[in-house]
Formats: structure tokens, sequence, C-alpha cells
């Protein structure tokens, strides 16, 4: 059998949004708070979140396209100084904003200019970027991920990647924020945004991590993809498979 044709074995949603995780991590996945979810889970409905980050960039209205489309929810991790870069990124940014299928998360105001090492050996300036970009993008919620690091703060969950960065982490964690990482990411070509794995690649990545119970949240995989990696009409149909 297939990998494809395994994964239609289990009943899959996908995407509730990362709110939803968090609610559900206390009380493993209440189903209950989501009226449009029927049926108990007896363990064979999985979650699949689609996070994508460093938006907007080329590739947001893509993104914004394919979802109102589909009618699926995500999650987007803005950084508020790729809105300020142009006109161009503001109106993708309202895209965004005015999408109900999308809730917003905060990425950091300057994406540590890239400089991960340097950005994270101050956790308070780290904190401030993360506050300064929700006060300019008027963010309504607290959900965050750290740029450059795959780190979660969730209420029984505190993972790191890397020490650097840690500290930064557990500031937003103490501040209200739930900080989230990744449990599979849909890599891409830096050069040229092209995605790097198959849409089967992903198939076979998202049940061998869901089936052996490999992910962060048992049944809940979170993907990160990057806005950057739909900006042909061609990726964009991938992404479209994918979903
Ligand atoms: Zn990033």
């Amino acid at each position: 059998m297939s990998p494809t044709a395994k994964i239609k074995k289990t009943v899959i949603f996908l995407t509730f949004g990362l709110l939803f995780l968090s609610a559900s991590i206390s009380c493993a996945a209440d189903l209950t708070a989501r009226p449009d979810i029927k049926g108990k889970d007896d363990g064979s409905i999985k979650f699949i979140y689609l996070t994508f980050d460093d938006g907007p960039l080329q590739g947001s209205y893509e993104i914004s396209d394919a979802i109102e489309q589909e009618k699926i929810r995500i999650n987007v991790f803005i950084v508020g100084s790729h809105v300020r870069h142009s006109t161009a990124m503001k109106e993708y940014f309202k895209l965004y904003e005015n999408n109900s299928y999308i809730e917003l998360g905060n990425h950091s105001f300057s994406h540590a200019h890239d400089s991960y090492a340097l950005f994270y050996s101050k956790p308070e300036l780290v904190y401030l970027d993360f506050l300064y970009n929700a006060e300019i993008l008027k963010l309504k919620n607290k959900i965050a991920r750290l740029p450059g690091r795959n780190m979660w703060r969730l209420k029984n969950k505190s993972i790191d990647d890397v020490k650097s960065g840690a500290k930064a982490a557990d500031l937003l964690f103490s501040n209200g924020y739930t900080v989230f990482g990744w449990d599979l990411e849909w890599r891409h070509d830096p050069r040229t945004g092209a995605p790097v794995q198959t849409v089967d690649d992903m198939i076979y990545l998202i049940e061998s991590l869901l089936t052996p119970k490999k992910t962060v949240t048992e049944n809940h995989l979170v993907i990160l993809c990057h806005d950057e990696m739909f900006r042909k009409s061609w990726e964009e149909s991938r992404l479209r498979e994918l979903i």
C-alpha cells in the first residue's frame, strides 16, 4: 500500500490553528472545543497545522489566494520589518489580516537581522523586539515563533533545539506567550525559494511522523513552510496538491 493510501485510513484535519493546539495540550485534544469536529477522539484523528514563516514576502499573495480557495486555516508568523519594507509588502500583510482563514503570529520585528547568536545573547532585547512587532502589527494573540530556532514553550513542554535562545523563549513564555517550533519542515532552495521535497516526499514524511507518534504533541503535526516558497503558480499548485 502506498503511503498516500495508508494515510487516508486515518481522519485528518488540516489545519485548525495553533491556538487550538495550544488549548488542546492541557486537555488531550478537547474536541468539544471545536463544534465542527464530530465524534470522539479515539486516536484515529490526526491534526496537521500548516505554518508559514517570514512573511510578508514574495509568495504571500499566492499563499493567501490558495488558502482562501481551499478554505483551510493556516498560521503565518509575521516579521514586522518585512511589512515596513515596501508598499507591496504592506498590501500583502493587509491580505493576511483580512483573510479569515489566517491566524497571525509573531516572528519578531527584526528577524534577528539573521545574526542569531548575537540576537539571542541579549534575551531582554529579543523580548522587546517581539513586543515592538506585536505593537506595530496590532497582533491580537500571543503566539510566537523564534527566528532561526526550533523551540517550544507550551504549558507542559519546554523544548530547545540549541541552547542559544532558550532564555529568550523562557522570557516570552513567562510573559504569556506560547512559543511554537515545528515537527517537519518543507525545505526550500534559499536562492530560488523553490520547495525541495516533492509533495509525495512530504506525504511520506507526514505519515512517518504521525504514525509512530514522533511529534511534539501526539497526533498533532506542525509543518513549517516559508512564504518565499510559493512565488510561482506551479509552486502554489504544489501547496494545493499537498492540501
Ligand atoms: Zn524565520
